[in-house]
């Protein structure tokens, strides 16, 4: 029977990062990893035919992701990931119009929020107006610890609508930044998830609303850094390798092999840990979380209709384009974008062909260049469980990282972390899971 120090199930953001920091720690450490490649829900391939880095759907991070940007100063790759100097969000409405959030980050927040928002054309004085009511709100939710038990009984659309917030400003402003956060619809994901957002990203400073992007593929962003940094250390990451069961100090993989460890972490999303043979006393509410989806859709083009790195659309079905020929500094004539819908439950049973098609539509009526283009090549990827769908009731079930099984830790981005189910999320709840073994509070 193997053995080892910890054991940590999944090499997603949050297996990888907590066995980094348990390596640099001097502890042995057993990543378990399914999947013949690591990286989880944020990974990327080779496209066969074009020979281009393509991501399983694009992600966005952000200035205030302050435990995913030690991970990669850690492995050593934080200059892959592009930190815009401020916060610019360029958006394009079904007209062809376009606006923009431009935010001076010299004005310190909240206050670059202010100025951009009122910089913005689509939006009456009193749609600006409302916004002050929010502000008001976001004020006295910055002093709490932890966002009010209220706000996870009500929608963001309840609570934002509660605070006065005109549907214009909504839907062009607020609608979008929830959307894209929480991966669900405001009117289907609570409340306590936006103020996070909100607080982190915008009332905070002005560094945590600055937007990043990879400037490389995600893999390289960090599963093969993560992967040497922890082997060089004497750590072990076995792939293919499927967890079937867990127990008091051990762990069994699907071929019947067992494995004793010191603790355990699992960073799996619910919808895997529920699979799994577990202690009666790992039971919880947790069991009942769900998933929400993303369905992205790659274009390669013969020409360029785009110079912005990021375009929010506005009135559309596809809700962001990104320039992966500007990300990844591609040369070529031609232009690749990356499509992206969030809270994509209704589109998930449509064929590839009917999303290229619904793709084609918005872009033609968003983006005036993209009529005279043609389309080389497309891709369409559905990610059924994407994030942890974050409805009212949700948040507190999501579990604290010591469990009542002692030496089990539990670890992933939809854990209790104080934040919405992201890539911060899931670094954060490793680092967290590793700062308690090295400091040996990884008992109940
Ligand atoms: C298309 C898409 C777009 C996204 N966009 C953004 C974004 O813009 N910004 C952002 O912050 N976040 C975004 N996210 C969310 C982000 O990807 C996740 O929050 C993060 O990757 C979760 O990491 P994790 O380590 O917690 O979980 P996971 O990545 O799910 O890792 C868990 C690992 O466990 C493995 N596993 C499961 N069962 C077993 C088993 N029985 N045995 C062994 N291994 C097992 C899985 O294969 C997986 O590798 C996006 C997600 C998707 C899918």
């Amino acid at each position: 029977m193997a053995s080892s120090d910890v054991v940590i199930l999944g090499g997603g953001f949050a297996g990888l990062s907590c066995a980094a920091a348990l390596a640099a720690g001097g502890r042995r450490v057993v990543l378990l990893e399914k999947k013949p490649h690591l990286g989880g829900r944020a990974y990327s391939f080779t496209d066969q035919e074009t020979g281009d880095v393509v991501d399983n759907g694009q992600h966005l991070f952000m200035g205030c992701y302050g435990q995913t940007r030690a991970f990669l100063s850690e492995i050593g790759t934080s200059e892959r990931l592009n930190l815009a100097p401020g916060l610019r969000l360029d958006f394009a409405d079904a007209d062809g119009r376009r606006d923009a959030l431009s935010c001076p980050a010299w004005l310190g927040a909240p206050w670059h929020l202010a100025a951009g928002v009122l910089r913005l054309r689509g939006l009456s004085l009193r749609d600006k107006a409302a916004l002050v009511r929010l502000d008001a709100s976001m004020r006295s939710l910055r002093r709490l610890n932890a966002m009010p038990a209220e706000l996870d009984r009500m929608t963001a659309r309840q609570w934002l609508d509660g605070l006065g917030q005109t549907r214009r400003l909504q839907s062009r402003l607020l609608d979008p930044v929830a959307l894209g956060a929480l991966n669900e619809d405001p009117a289907v994901a609570a409340a306590t998830g936006l103020a996070q957002v909100l607080r982190h990203a915008f009332y905070r400073d002005a560094e945590g609303s600055r937007l990043g992007l990879a400037a490389v593929g995600l893999s390289d962003l960090y599963a093969g850094s993560a992967r040497s940094f922890i082997e060089s250390r004497g750590g072990e990451i076995r792939l293919s390798c499927k967890v079937r069961g867990v127990s008091r100090g051990r762990v069994v993989c699907e071929g019947g092999e067992v494995i004793e460890a010191g603790t355990i972490v699992s960073t799996l999303p619910p919808w895997s840990l529920r699979c799994l043979e577990l202690p009666p006393e790992l039971e919880g509410a947790w069991r009942t979380l769900e998933a929400a989806p993303i369905v992205s859709i790659s274009l390669w083009l013969d020409r360029p209709v785009m110079t912005e790195p990021l375009l929010g659309l506005l009135g559309a079905e596809i809700q962001w384009i990104f320039n992966k020929t500007r990300l990844l500094s591609s040369g070529g004539s031609g232009q690749c974008l990356a499509l992206v819908i969030s809270g994509a439950r209704r589109w998930l049973a449509s064929s590839p062909r009917s999303l290229l098609e619904l793709a084609r539509a918005d872009l033609g009526r968003c983006l005036p260049a993209f009529k005279k283009a043609t389309i080389r090549r497309w891709l369409v990827i559905k990610e059924p469980f994407a994030t942890l769908s974050p409805v009212p009731g949700s948040d507190a079930k999501r579990p604290a990282a010591v469990s009542a099984v002692s030496g089990f830790l539990f670890a992933g981005d939809w854990t209790q972390t104080g934040l919405p189910a992201t890539i911060e999320s899931a670094v954060l709840s490793g680092r967290r899971a590793a700062r308690l073994i090295l400091e040996g509070k990884q008992h109940a």
